[in-house]
């Protein structure tokens, strides 16, 4: 156990390991196994440095200035939203907008194109594997308006019941928004066909991809989604950033979300215009430098290779998931057959809290808790997990320290 085959994958791992200062951290004594990469991922070298030079070199308000560095800054601004539209294969530039993160995203769509189309006995439908932030947008635009949430359920294994999803689909049904990758489960939703069946009956689907993009290609035209959420953190760029997707038709439609510079051509104080889209929904100074940070974490990726990253970390989640699951007591929730970069796991007779506070000692860093999904938690009855989740630079010896340091648990636990 334990022999690293990543040299059967096209990726070098070690030297991937060499470009995450980070990952060379002792905590507790203990090399650090960084296994908390559903919540926030680590920043490489080239976006550590990208975000430097900006300050260092290029530092200026975009669109406004004529003198040369705000030009520069605006070109390496743009540059990221050609780089971001290129990354998810996007129609246009134009319908890229940059937003704090997957959840400012999702209360973008809810605020605006939500509150623009539904109304009284409407009905939006969202899945029981959410994370809080494609919830409680939907809620909140419930409570506003007098429309009903709609949950699509889940199996035993965390997979969604998809002919139930698509019962729940029907004509008062205005929006459906789903998670691609359950942060909570690691389920991979089938995201096209739901999209499909959606779309059969004229309705708009938002996909929430903040726990997809960092593990697989992904391709909005291919996926024919009307919306897609993500944030940068954790895509190795900056916290701050996080990008939504908009087909053209929808953002041209929708009314602004925020007021203010940037977002309009001319004001008066009889009428505003606003400004085309996507500046029409970046109202005020934007984040420059962490765009610039977005930007340079997709080349980082691309020079992997998207399908590189995806076949190391499947081999590497089976391999998780088989040690881990032969630990006596140890029980994995979400089991579906399609899964990207987590586990989640309780140990009998252990609190999810203790058990990362022990791993933790051993300078294995998980998460524990609800991960921001109490509803599925509720559906596993548990009241939380502990949360090993994956990047392409972790390693079977990552995973064989959180197997040692689990077994520790199950020891003082016993
Ligand atoms: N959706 C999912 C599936 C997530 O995992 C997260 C972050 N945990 C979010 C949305 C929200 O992302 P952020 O906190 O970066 O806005």
């Amino acid at each position: 156990m334990g022999v690293a085959p990543e040299h059967a994958f096209a990726l070098d791992v070690d030297k991937i390991r060499a470009d995450f200062p980070i990952l060379a951290k002792e905590v507790h004594g203990k090399p650090l196994a960084y296994l908390d990469n559903a919540a926030s991922s680590q920043k490489p070298l080239a976006v550590l440095e990208a975000i430097d030079h900006y300050y260092r070199a290029e530092n200026a308000n975009i669109h406004r200035g004529v003198h040369h560095l705000s030009e520069l800054a605006t070109k390496k601004y743009e540059d990221a939203r050609e780089k971001v539209r290129a990354f998810i294969n996007a129609e246009r530039a134009s319908e890229i907008i940059f937003v704090r993160g997957g959840t400012e995203a999702i209360n973008l769509v809810a605020s605006t194109f939500g509150r623009s189309r539904v109304g009284e006995g409407d009905e939006i439908v969202i899945t029981h594997m959410e994370h809080h932030s494609n919830i409680v947008p939907w809620q909140m635009l419930c409570e506003q308006t007098g429309a009903k949430l709609r949950v699509a359920p889940i199996d035993d294994r965390g997979a969604l019941i998809v002919d139930e999803f698509e019962a729940l689909l029907g004509e008062r049904t205005k929006m459906v928004a789903v998670v691609h990758v359950s942060n909570a489960l690691g389920t991979i939703n089938p995201a096209e066909k739901l999209v499909a069946m959606a779309h059969e009956r004229g309705i708009p689907v938002l996909l929430d991809g903040a726990q997809a993009v960092p593990h697989h290609a992904v391709d909005v035209q291919a996926l024919d989604c009307d919306f897609y959420a993500f944030s940068g953190h954790k895509m190795f760029a900056p916290t701050g950033i996080g990008v939504l997707y908009g087909k053209q038709k929808h953002l041209e439609a929708m009314p602004p979300y925020q007021g203010g510079g940037e977002m309009i051509t001319t004001v008066s104080f009889e009428k505003t215009e606003y400004n085309v889209v996507p500046h029409k929904f970046e109202a005020g100074t934007p984040n420059i430098a962490g765009t610039i940070g977005l930007g340079a974490a997709i080349d980082y990726m691309q020079a992997i290779g998207l399908a590189a990253i995806e076949a190391y970390e499947h081999d590497l989640l089976d391999y998780m998931t088989s040690r881990m699951s032969a630990i006596e007591g140890v029980k994995v929730i979400g089991t579906a057959p399609e899964k990207a970069g987590v586990l989640s796991f309780n140990i009998e007779g252990a609190h999810p809290h203790d058990v990362g506070t022990i791993l933790d000692r051993e300078g294995v860093a998980v998460r524990a808790g609800h991960h921001c999904a109490q509803p599925v938690m509720d559906r596993f009855g548990v009241p939380a997990t502990a949360r090993a989740s994956l990047a392409f630079y972790n390693t079977r010896e990552d995973v064989d320290r959180l197997v040692a340091a689990t077994e520790k648990v199950r020891e003082i636990f016993a």
